[in-house]
């Protein structure tokens, strides 16, 4: 007969406290060697699921180390919108049965590779080639309507068995989606306070434990300390100690801390900022990095100095015209308001937060940034 459980989304709540974990993380310059030793101790049979913009840069390469080490390896380019078909539109691709599934991209390619591996289960491996998301270590994953516009958060049981991350690959990527990296990473701090203090439920629907509530804040610390340095650096090919550090803040870090330390409303407005004009073009880390300010507007706070000098240092958005995202109508923000508001994230806020707090917080964020205040 075959085993019965529950999904991890139905496993747990708030009365106990979870931590969730990539089985192991690898980072350093030439780690992509690492991937076939890697794969072969999940089986002998791998998927590999990548970027079709990377695919001729380092699917043979991939394919020589799974080969070395006795693994068989099926390539299958991902390209265009991650939908809810995208899953079993890769799995009718596989000519048989596979033992593991191989992640190599961006965040849509890894996620891509996370919904074939939801379909075909055995082992999984995320090997992210830039820094723009922290999507490689967690077990769950996204899909987008025709519009980009967010429409799911899916769960795996669990977290991928090795994340690999080659920082030579990812120093030669385009500085633009590092910065977008930077900006999702930073706000995890600020989210998981927010969701520790009002005792929300994490992505395991769980309570904060105290150490992903600390690793968050050490992302934040590692970033304030290293992230401009490596800023100067990223897009080069140089992997140097601040660039090194950036990465595992961005990637690891960050990854763990929201994962186990819980989100909050910067999260929740990416549900939003897609209904926005133009919105649903910027990428998540640019979200993320906008709704970080409106989060501490929200409070009441005014942004760490040191995070407004990061924010300016790498071209982070203070406002809605950094993002490209022209002044909304009152429509446009009442549909972000209510898309934000539906995000149980949006719950884990020291109180109730409704459409018109929220609101005004938008526009006095705008207001800041035309009148130049010192703040902003
Ligand atoms: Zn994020």
């Amino acid at each position: 007969m075959p085993l019965k459980h529950k999904s991890i989304m139905e496993l747990f709540d708030t009365s106990v406290t979870v931590f969730g974990a990539p089985g192991r993380y690898v980072q350093g310059p030439g780690a992509l060697r690492l991937v076939g030793d890697c794969a072969a101790t999940l089986g002998s049979a791998a998927v590999l699921v990548i970027d079709g913009v990377i695919r001729d840069m380092l699917a043979e390469r991939i394919r020589e180390s799974c080969a070395a080490a006795g693994v068989g390896l099926t390539v299958l380019s991902f390209s265009g919108e991650l939908g809810r078909c995208t899953g079993s539109q890769l799995q009718a691709q596989l000519g048989g049965p596979v033992s593991m599934v191989i992640a190599a991209g961006g965040g849509r390619a890894i996620d891509a590779g996370k919904a074939l591996s939801e379909r075909v289960g055995g082992g999984l491996i995320s090997l992210p080639t830039v820094a723009s998301n922290d999507a490689p270590t967690s077990k769950n994953f996204v899909l987008y309507d025709e519009e980009h516009r967010l429409l799911e958060v899916r769960h795996l049981t669990r977290n991928p068995d090795f994340v690999i991350v080659d920082t030579a690959i990812l120093s030669k990527a385009p500085r633009a989606l590092f910065r977008a990296g930077l900006g999702d990473a930073l706000a995890k701090k600020f989210e998981a306070d927010a969701c520790l203090k009002n005792g929300g439920g994490t992505m395991f629907l769980a309570s904060s434990t105290r150490l992903a509530h600390r690793i968050a804040g050490f992302c934040y610390e590692t970033l304030v300390r290293h992230a401009a340095a490596a800023w100067s650096v990223a897009g080069t090919g140089a992997v140097t100690e601040d660039f090194d550090a950036a990465v595992e803040a961005m990637i690891l870090m960050a990854g763990l801390g929201f994962e186990s330390g819980g989100l909050s409303l910067p999260h929740a407005l990416t549900r939003g900022i897609p209904l926005l004009p133009r919105g649903a073009t910027v990428p998540h880390g640019m979200q993320v990095a906008w709704a970080l300010i409106v989060h501490f507007e929200t409070l009441g706070l005014e942004p760490p100095p040191e995070l407004v000098a990061l924010y300016r240092a790498v071209g982070l958005p203070l406002c809605l015209e950094d993002l490209g995202v022209p002044p909304p109508s009152s429509a446009d923000l009442a549909a972000l308001a209510d898309a934000t508001l539906a995000v149980r994230h949006a719950k884990n806020m020291p109180f109730e937060l409704d459409a018109r707090t929220l609101l005004n917080a938008v526009l006095r964020v705008e207001t800041r940034a035309a009148t130049r205040s010192p703040v902003l």
